[in-house]
Formats: structure tokens, C-alpha cells, sequence
């Protein structure tokens, strides 16, 4: 007798569940001080959320169109005009319920079989099943501190003719990085030299620091009609939990894309639609004002780290910033650390590892700084003390 079919998908079967959700569990378990997860401290932005209180009450809560809003569709446009100096129609604009759908949607429509997917570790943890789920092949360019630096030459290594999409997120999360200019101008000429797809995970654009500004690969010669970039409203406006994002590209991509999105979610809550296409209304220095509260927290975080006898890397973009264990004369791996410091500092925090498929950096650990001063203040003490136990 032959051993009964196993229950589930391959790509699920095995799976954990994934360490953002993970480490938030065991922190609200254990009353941990929780830099893991991704999210801002509090409630969010008065203003943005009574933009949805108002769209709420007085705007419809039934099905909005399947591509989303019209005012939202061209409020996106219209921003990554003023900000990115992107020729957008808002045609070519589809609302999802937040850009890990828009990733899903964008990999489900495009991916045939057996299509290799590029993409560059450290990776984001939603990548690689959702690569492999639609029927990709993934592969693998694996970037290394200090710098995390992309070569031509470790790009072509990995290029094959069955190599279809080259699947990224700039600025970086986990890193923080901003990729430089050279290295998105190199990123655009493989796309075009292979005819390759970009899917652009841009959530992290509006969080870039030290007077920089994000500059989309769409925006690179050869790469408006092969682009798909995907956006945050979660991010831009530091409400997570409302889960809306949207994804960019010419037609005849964007027509595929609303394929996949229409049997996916199919629309997304029309109050948070109008809320968000509000806020994109609002003058520039509200972003300004929001990415600089960021950036003051950043650097408390890290001189405060610093102090402590913690060695940071630095991060110029995201909410996130690293620690070096060995660095700081800590002899422990990433995992470990972050296992002992929930329980013996009540600190939460993400082993950089988890973003590699394979040949894991094991030496950083992600700790999430859009907290407030008062909270970024008790945890450098809490993660103090432990440095002091440590020989
Ligand atoms: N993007 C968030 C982070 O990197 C996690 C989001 C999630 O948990 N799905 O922390």
C-alpha cells in the first residue's frame, strides 16, 4: 500500500509561520518592548484617521470599483508625479489590499511555469513562497555587508534564458540601504539587455533619510513599460493595519495585473480609498514633518545603542536599523540573540538570517525604530543591561 497523498501545497507544508507575526506573538505573550514587527507605535496619525472617519460616515461602504477609486487611482498619480517625476495615467494605477497582494497579484499574472524569478537576498520573507506558488523558479543573487553591494558580474552569473522577472524592493528592508544610482542604472540595463519584467516593491519610498529622495527603476531608461511599481499607503501614512497599497505599469501590464487582482481581493475598503486619496492631497511638508520625526528616531535609537555597547549599522531609509554582534564583541548568532533578549532583556527584535533562503548573514539583528522617544529610551536601557550580563 502506497502512503496516503499529504494534505497541502509543498511550498505550505513545511512552512513556520512567519517571524514578523512570530516575534509580535511572543512579544505580546511575554509583555516584550516590541522592535520586531514592522509598525509605528499608536494608534496613527490623528488626521489621517479622521480623513477615514469622515469617508466612513459619509461616503459609501459598498463595493468600490475593482481597479479602485478613481480619486485615489489619480491622487497616486499625481504624487509620484510631484515626487518621483513619473508619467502616470491614473489608468495604469490599481488599488490592492496592501503591496504584498500587489506582489502576489503582479507574480500570479505574470509567472508562467518554469519562469526563472531574480532577486536579490536579503529578501523579504513573502517572496520566495509567493514566487514559487505561482510556478516560478527562483533565483538567487546573495548580497553581503558592509556595503550589500550589486555587481554586473553576480547579476549575469544568475541570468539564464529562462530568467523572465526580476523581483526587488528599494530602499531595503531589512538593510535600510538606498540602492545608489550606478547600481539602479545597472538593474535597468540587465532588465533591458534580457528583456526582463521589474516588480518593484517600493513601499519604503516616502521613509528616506539624510535629505535623499528615492528615484523608482521605473524611472530609468528602457523601463517604463516593463516595470510594475507597488506602493504603501500603510507606510506612506503609518497605518499598517489598513492594509492598502497599489501597483504601477503600462496597460498591457496593468490589464494582466487586474486579472490576477480581481479573483484575489477584488477591491479593498472604500473609506480607507478616500482617506488615503486625501492624504496624497496634502502639502508636501506633512511627509517632510513625518519623515524627520522618523529620522530623530533613528538616530535615537542608534546613539542610544551606541551607548549602550552596541555596534549599528547605518541605515539611511526604512524603519529599521541593525545591530553587529560581533562588532560588539557579542559571540552569539542572530537567532540566538534575539531568543535571549525576548526573554532575558523583554525586547523583540528580527534576526537578519530570516531573510535569506540560504548562505545566511547570521551576525545582525533588525530592531524597528518608529517607536516613540519613550519607548526607544526603555528598550536601549532594557538591551543596556543585557550587554552588561554578557562577557
Ligand atoms: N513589513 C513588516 C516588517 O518587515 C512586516 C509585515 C508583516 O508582518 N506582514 O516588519
Amino acid at each position: 500500500m502506497t502512503d496516503p497523498r499529504p494534505i497541502g501545497h509543498p511550498v505550505y507544508r513545511d512552512m513556520p509561520t512567519t517571524i514578523f507575526e512570530h516575534m509580535s506573538a511572543r512579544a505580546r505573550e511575554t509583555g516584550a518592548i516590541n522592535l520586531g514587527q514592522g509598525f509605528p507605535e499608536g494608534p496613527g496619525p490623528a488626521d489621517v484617521l479622521q480623513a477615514a472617519a469622515r469617508a466612513m460616515l459619509h461616503r459609501s461602504s459598498q463595493y468600490p470599483p475593482m481597479p479602485g477609486l478613481l480619486e485615489l487611482r489619480s491622487a497616486v498619480a499625481d504624487h509620484y508625479a510631484r515626487h518621483q517625476q513619473l508619467d502616470l495615467a491614473p489608468q495604469d494605477i490599481l488599488v490592492t489590499s496592501g503591496a504584498t497582494e500587489a506582489i502576489a497579484a503582479s507574480l500570479l499574472a505574470l509567472v508562467q511555469p518554469g519562469d526563472e524569478v531574480l532577486m536579490l537576498a536579503p529578501l523579504y520573507d513573502a517572496y520566495l513562497p509567493l514566487v514559487e506558488r505561482a510556478g516560478g523558479v527562483a533565483t538567487m543573487v546573495t548580497l553581503t555587508p558592509p556595503d550589500w553591494r550589486i555587481t554586473r558580474a553576480a547579476l549575469a552569473a544568475a541570468i539564464t534564458p529562462c530568467t523572465r522577472i526580476l523581483l526587488m524592493n528599494n530602499p531595503v528592508n531589512p538593510t535600510g540601504i538606498v540602492m545608489r544610482d550606478a547600481e539602479l542604472a545597472l538593474l535597468a540595463d540587465i532588465c533591458v539587455a534580457h528583456d526582463l519584467i521589474a516588480i518593484c516593491d517600493e513601499v519604503w519610498e516616502e521613509t528616506v533619510y539624510d535629505g535623499h529622495h528615492h528615484r523608482s527603476l521605473m524611472a530609468y531608461p528602457g523601463m517604463r513599460d516593463r516595470t510594475v511599481k507597488i506602493g504603501s499607503a500603510g507606510k506612506i501614512f503609518s497605518v499598517t493595519g489598513w492594509k492598502v497599497g497599489w501597483m504601477c505599469a503600462a496597460p498591457a501590464l496593468a490589464t494582466l495585473l487586474a486579472r490576477a487582482h480581481q479573483f484575489l481581493t477584488f477591491t479593498t475598503p472604500p473609506g480607507l480609498q478616500w482617506a488615503v486619496a486625501e492624504g496624497l492631497g496634502w502639502p508636501n511638508q506633512w511627509l517632510a514633518d513625518q519623515r524627520a520625526a522618523y529620522q530623530a528616531s533613528r538616530d535615537r535609537l542608534s546613539v542610544g545603542l551606541a551607548r549602550a555597547g552596541y555596534a549599528v549599522q547605518p541605515s539611511g531609509a526604512t524603519w529599521f536599523l541593525s545591530i553587529d554582534l560581533p562588532a560588539s564583541g557579542i559571540a552569539i548568532d542572530d537567532v540566538t540573540f534575539c531568543e535571549r533578549i525576548i526573554d532575558e532583556a523583554g525586547v523583540a527584535a528580527i534576526p537578519i538570517s530570516v531573510f535569506y533562503p540560504d548562505r545566511a548573514v547570521t551576525h545582525l539583528v533588525r530592531l524597528c525604530f518608529s517607536k516613540s522617544d519613550e519607548t526607544l529610551d526603555r528598550a536601549i536601557d532594557r538591551l543596556a543591561a543585557f550587554r552588561a550580563t554578557l562577557t
